[in-house]
């Protein structure tokens, strides 16, 4: 299925601005950031913690375990399985954003979750008497999401122990066919007066965000491997953990990144949700012994 978001969303009402200093100034829960070229990457996640993401760049999100106060701006998001650790979080962002008088966000989820997440919605407003409004976009593996002219985003299938999805963000770009290359810029123009298609789409993968996965997740989906930015779960690192049990669960383990190490053509991959069984010193010093040279210097450990 293919979705169409028709005109641009306005994120902010004017009432916020007297407001929005004080906003800044609050810290309600943790967030790390990198830039990777254009895109910034911020967030948080820890398997059955909370995980939660945002591309400010791209104004998107993946994921509701928790919402920092700065994230709540952001719309549309787009959550990977329903998971509390990824989705607690929803009505909390809902919320705020009435309250702040913003427009309802817009929400992709796992289309097996969408009539609960419904009914729980209709609950909160119960016991908050207060309106919920939002979007809930039920989505499955195949979907295509039009954001805008310039930003597409595929759903692909992942391998957990719920229904979950995974997410490829892809900038369009046009360009000119090859056969009209030699052409003038008059030429083409009366081309494309006359109604010829004179140019192609390319798309080029900005983000890659996998959620909760065993490692069939990324195999079947291999523009993951291709994005700019690839957010991949490393929730098991050590030996004695077994990668069979563990990709049961449907989780990814250290040993499957070194196994696929060849096939990562991201500039940057970025590692998390690690279990709380290890300290960040143990998540640190299993990879560097695993991957000494950290893919090229191109993965990043989110501790
Ligand atoms: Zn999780
Ligand atoms: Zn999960």
């Amino acid at each position: 299925m293919v979705f169409r978001v028709s005109s641009p969303r306005r994120t902010l009402c004017t009432q916020l601005t007297s407001s929005s200093h004080r906003m800044r100034m609050i810290d309600n829960a943790p967030i790390k950031r990198i830039v990777q070229g254009r895109l910034t990457v911020e967030g948080y996640s820890r398997a059955a913690v909370q995980t939660y993401w945002r591309i400010p760049e791209l104004k998107l999100g993946f994921d509701l375990g928790a919402q920092p106060w700065d994230f709540m701006g952001t719309s549309p998001w787009f959550v990977s399985h329903t998971h509390l650790d990824h989705i607690a979080a929803l009505p909390v962002y809902v919320a705020r954003r009435r309250m702040m008088k913003m427009e309802p966000p817009v929400i992709y989820l796992p289309e097996q979750g969408l009539e609960l997440i419904r009914q729980i919605l209709r609950g909160y407003q119960r016991l908050d008497r207060g309106r919920l409004p939002c979007e809930l976009i039920g989505v499955r593996p195949g979907d295509e999401i039009e954001l805008s002219r310039e930003l597409v985003v595929t759903v692909s299938e992942t391998r957990h122990t719920i229904p979950s999805l995974g997410y490829v963000v892809w900038e369009r770009r046009r360009k000119l066919k090859p056969k009209y290359a030699e052409l003038s810029g008059a030429e083409i123009r009366d081309l494309r007066l006359s109604g010829a298609e004179v140019t192609d789409e390319r798309r080029i993968p900005l983000v890659a965000y996998l959620g909760d996965s065993a490692p069939q997740g990324l195999d079947e989906c291999p523009s993951m491997y291709e994005a700019t930015v690839l957010i991949a779960e490393m929730t098991f690192l050590s030996p004695q953990h077994r990668k069979d049990k563990i990709h049961k669960h449907g989780h990814m383990h250290l040993d499957d990144f070194v196994e696929r190490r060849e096939r990562f053509r991201n500039e940057r991959v970025i590692a998390a949700h690690f279990s709380t069984r290890y300290h960040n010193r143990q998540v640190r010093s299993f990879v560097e012994n695993a991957l000494p040279d950290m893919l090229d210097g191109r993965l990043y450990l989110w501790l």
